[in-house]
């Protein structure tokens, strides 16, 4: 005999649990993993980024830009952060909107936790799903600890980030086996790779603009034995593809050439290296100045040199040889076509009672909160749609 419920949802993920909370009737939530919620419990190095001051479309990648729109606008950061307050959770902006826990991580999964309780919902843990099939208006699920059916099937299981911690494909082979379509998927919010071309900077970090044809970011930049990293180089990462260049504004803003102008008047018995190294950290000072020749005294560049080095500076084009890939990526870039579903519930457009939400969506978010206040929004449709059948 399988255990019959009116809703089973796949996944105690951030949406996948957000998701139980609204859904009301007799509702399971399953998980493979031991523990719930773990990307929440390591996001935001520990204080989890929950969501963001400032939220518009424009923050989020998709093959159809308008498709967040609808979900996000019915449930927006203002009834997240109204979420958090009642619980009591202390929060703070640390910059650009983004909005962390004062304490821990572990107090937001367990606001979902209880919030998923408060509804009814049950939880099941260390609980992999083998099949999925769908018959008389029910879907059929097999899994280890036996057969289980429901009338609503929400698939909640994520993106395929951090296999480490338990990401699978399973949500792209449900939405194919029911006749969806899967964009292209790629790590994304991810370190990009430069061999070991860095590694004598590694830990050197500066302000700095990210950019290519596509996309711009001025934020942080961090040197790694790897590559660069930083948040600047994550948000770029989402707009970048294998073999292209990006650039580096080493110091946006400024016009170093007037810089390099007015000192050269000011201190031209200096080397170009020395006055530099008043603007950028030494160290990458000291790997650039080979190859822009830094060791000669300012007082003997004319202007087209003075020129040539600070459009050097303005513009380092840098080809990555590739990115840390999903074992490090944030999140991932594309996934199961927004055509197949409605943009007001997140159903399946071919199969009644079939839902995806969250990150297993082609609605990837910038970094800065965006990405979970997709995943409350998506559930929030989702549960909703769900309570009001
Ligand atoms: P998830 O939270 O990944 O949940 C999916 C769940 O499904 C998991 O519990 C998993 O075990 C389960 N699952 C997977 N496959 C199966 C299967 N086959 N069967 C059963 N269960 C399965 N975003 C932000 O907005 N702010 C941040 O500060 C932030 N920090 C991050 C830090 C790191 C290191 C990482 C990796 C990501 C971070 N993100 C952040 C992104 C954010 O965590 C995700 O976008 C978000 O968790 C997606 O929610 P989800 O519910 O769709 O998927």
């Amino acid at each position: 005999m399988s255990e019959a419920y009116h809703t089973i949802i796949i996944g105690a993920g951030a949406a996948g649990l957000f998701c139980a909370a609204h859904a009301g009737g007799r509702t399971l939530v399953l998980d493979h993993a031991a523990k719930p919620a773990e990307k929440v419990r390591i996001s935001g190095g520990g204080r989890c980024n929950f969501t963001n001051l400032d939220v518009t479309a424009a923050n989020f990648l998709s093959e159809n830009p308008h498709f967040a729109k609808s979900a996000l606008a019915r449930y927006t950061q203002w009834d997240f952060i109204e979420l958090v307050s009642r619980h009591g959770i202390a929060w703070h902006e640390k910059t650009l909107g983004q909005l962390f826990c004062d304490g821990k991580s572990t107090q937001i999964v367990e606001m979902l936790l209880a919030e998923a309780r408060g509804a009814g919902a049950e939880l099941r843990l260390s609980t992999p799903v083998r099949e999925v099939a769908h018959a008389d208006g029910r879907f059929r699920l097999g899994t280890d600890a036996g057969p289980l059916t429901a009338r609503t099937l929400v698939i909640a299981t994520g993106g395929k980030s951090i296999p480490k911690m338990g990401a699978t494909g399973f949500a792209y082979d449900i939405a194919r086996q029911f006749g969806h379509a899967v964009t292209e998927t790629r790590p994304a919010l991810v370190p990009l790779t430069f061999g070991d071309r860095f590694a004598p900077l590694s830990g050197v970090s500066l302000p700095a603009r990210a950019f290519n044809a596509r996309a711009g970011f001025d934020e942080q930049i961090l040197f790694t034995h790897r590559g660069l990293s930083g948040p600047a180089i994550l948000q770029l990462s989402s707009y970048w593809r294998e073999g292209e260049a990006i650039t580096l504004d080493l110091a946006p803003g400024r016009d170093l050439f007037a810089f390099l102008r007015d000192e050269r008047q000011r201190a031209g018995r200096r080397a170009l290296s020395t006055v530099l190294a008043g603007l950028l950290p030494a160290r990458l000072v000291d790997h650039l100045a080979p190859g822009l020749g830094l060791a000669a005294r300012l007082a003997d560049q004319p202007d087209a040199r003075l020129r040539e080095i600070a459009e050097a500076l303005h513009g380092w084009h840098l080809t990555p040889t590739g990115s840390e890939g999903y074992r490090t990526a944030e999140v991932t870039l594309g996934g199961i076509a927004t055509g197949g579903l409605s943009s007001q519930t997140m159903e399946s457009r071919h199969l009644p009672g079939l839902y995806f939400i969250g990150e297993a969506v082609d609605v990837t978010g910038w970094l800065g909160g965006y990405n979970f206040q997709w995943a409350w929004a998506s559930a929030h449709a989702a549960g909703t749609a769900i309570a009001g059948q």
